[in-house]
């Protein structure tokens, strides 16, 4: 039986590296969700990325604008806060008090909040007087370029950033021209901001970005020097290199992904200011728009987070439920191999295919079991008798002396048997012949093995037996069959030989040779007979 059955080593059942089919299915569909995740993502940023850019550049070119518009609007009011404080300076300078000029240029400075100084300047260049007193410079003469130009333009002015030569600030100024009564021009009321200070630009706009750290703006002059920057340090410096402030100087308007003169990647909304010449830009770097895509994307992930989660779990449940009838497949099979029982009614999966292969497995198995018993008991039997045949007596004896199992050995032999063969027939000689087999076979245990050694020849092999009782059992056959009644009239009679091991003889061939040896003494002695090996007879 395991002859046939040692063959099919090669069931996997020792678990090599092999890939899993539950690894596959994770395999296969992480792959895909990943795939699709990646070009997802990818699509999706990228046509972000297009839109926010667009929306910054608009969202800071419509804020330019606005901020111009404030500007302007700034402009109109310290020009025409000016004008209305030139209007009262109508007097003549010597009709004038000191002290009353000086709470004058307070009063404008004060009023209005634009300027971080007012200055009073005659016809002469001579410094009347300035608001805050503490500047000094009363009854000097003017020494500033702006100051000059002011002076010989005898008109509305605004001048370019520079920088003051005694006290080293950044200044835009601005003035109107002062006439007495008769239209005679008598000097200039001129007002400062210092633009490095705390001044009306960063009041008005200062808090504009405050809510959006990296988003910013800057004014330039029509020169394209810094008039304000967030960066105070940069205020005054020239920047007319970069490409906005180019198209500014030009005049021009719009929005402009460029990088800075700081190498940085920027999207600028940008726009001039009538009424000054300056223009004004907001910037926000290209970064922030990176920033906000992989926020965007770290929120998808993690929204994805959960929904992954259980897809990979009812893919393994999914890929468990596949794989189990399988694994209980080969269970079966290796338990059949084992040797184990086969399951007559095997467990039933969800999935039909499943069940049809385990149905079809099962059944193979128990058609291929029921057919290697028979053959394998065809193999051992004699189709005549249903005794044991030669060769299994033969492999018996052999493996009894192996084990050293004491037994005894009866070679028995039907006495005259051609005569009923010739008196009643072949046929009926066969039958004879069964009936006598079942008799011997009756007459001993089932740990005892009984064969049909060939023709009307018979060997039985008594286990285990005190040497004393092997004689007598040999006895108790052959009356038996003396006695039985059989389909025969005919007297049918054994003689038996007899030997023991390992008493007689120590190898199979020469016990079982004892025996036919005795068994000769019987027929010799008359036949219907018991005769066991006597010890001369062994020498
Ligand atoms: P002895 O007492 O000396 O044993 O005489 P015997 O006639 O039994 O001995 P012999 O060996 O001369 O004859 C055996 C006979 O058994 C010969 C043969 O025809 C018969 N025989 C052998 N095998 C079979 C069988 O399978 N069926 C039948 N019906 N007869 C068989
Ligand atoms: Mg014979
Ligand atoms: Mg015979």
């Amino acid at each position: 039986m395991n002859s046939l059955l040692n063959k099919p080593q090669s069931l996997p059942h020792q678990r090599e590296k092999r890939i899993s089919l539950t690894a596959v299915f994770i395999g296969f569909v992480s792959l895909s969700v990943l795939l699709t995740l990646t070009i997802s993502i990818i699509s999706s940023t990228q046509a972000q990325k297009k839109s926010l850019i667009h929306n910054t550049l608009a969202l800071n070119f419509t804020t330019a604008v606005q901020m111009s518009k404030t500007m302007d609007s700034l402009f109109q009011f310290m020009q025409s806060g000016l004008t209305h404080a030139a209007g009262n300076f109508n007097e003549s300078w010597e009709t004038l008090p000191q002290e009353d000029m000086e709470s004058r240029t307070d009063l404008i400075r004060n009023s209005g909040g634009y300027f971080n100084s007012i200055v009073l300047v005659d016809e002469e260049g001579k410094v009347r007087a300035t608001s805050p007193s503490s500047i000094g410079t009363t009854g000097s003469r003017i020494t500033s370029q702006a100051g000059r130009t002011a002076l010989k333009s005898k008109k509305a002015f605004i001048s370019e950033v520079y920088m003051t030569s005694v006290t080293k600030r950044i200044i835009v100024f601005i003035s109107e021209p002062l006439f007495d009564q008769n239209g005679n021009y008598q000097g200039f009321i001129g007002g400062s901001i210092y633009l490095q200070d705390k001044n009306v630009l960063n009041q008005i706009f200062g808090g504009q970005f405050e809510k959006n750290g990296t988003s910013y703006f800057y004014i330039v002059d029509s020169k394209g020097q810094l008039l304000y920057h967030p960066d105070k340090n940069r205020i005054g410096k020239d920047i007319s290199a970069n490409p906005v402030v180019q198209q500014l100087m030009k005049g021009k308007g719009g929005m402009q992904q460029y990088v800075n003169l700081d190498k940085v990647d920027s999207l600028a909304g940008y726009t001039p200011i009538p009424s000054s010449g300056w223009g004004i830009v907001v910037v926000s770097p290209t970064k922030i728009i990176n920033d906000q895509l992989l926020r965007h994307v770290l929120q998808l992930l993690l929204y994805m987070l959960v929904p992954l989660a259980v897809l990979i779990f009812i893919v393994v449940w999914t890929a468990r439920q596949i794989v189990n009838p399988f694994v209980s497949l080969a269970n079966v099979v290796r338990n059949f191999e084992q040797g184990g029982s086969v399951p007559s009614k095997p467990r039933v999966h969800w999935n039909r295919e499943a069940d049809l292969l385990t149905d079809t497995v099962v059944r193979a198995l128990h058609n291929f079991r029921r057919q290697s018993e028979q053959l394998t008991h065809e193999a051992m039997t004699d189709p005549l008798t249903g005794l044991m045949n030669r060769r299994t007596f033969e492999d018996t004896i052999r493996r009894w002396i192996d084990q050293r199992v004491p037994f005894a050995i009866l070679v028995l032999d039907i006495d005259k048997f051609k005569v009923i063969n010739d008196t009643y027939g072949h046929q009926t000689g066969d039958v004879v012949l069964k009936q006598v087999a079942g008799i011997i076979q009756a007459g001993v245990t089932p740990q005892d093995v009984s064969s049909r050694f060939g023709g009307e020849e018979f060997v039985v092999l008594l286990r285990n037996l005190e040497p004393s009782e092997a004689f007598l059992k040999a006895e108790e056959i052959r009356k038996s069959v003396e006695q039985a009644v059989l389909i025969i009239d005919h007297p049918v009679t054994l003689s038996i030989g007899v030997a023991l091991y390992p008493q007689h003889s120590s190898t199979a061939t020469e016990i079982f040779h004892l025996a036919d040896n005795a068994l000769y003494l019987a027929k010799e002695g008359g036949r219907n007979r018991t005769v066991m090996i006597q010890e001369q007879e062994r020498a």
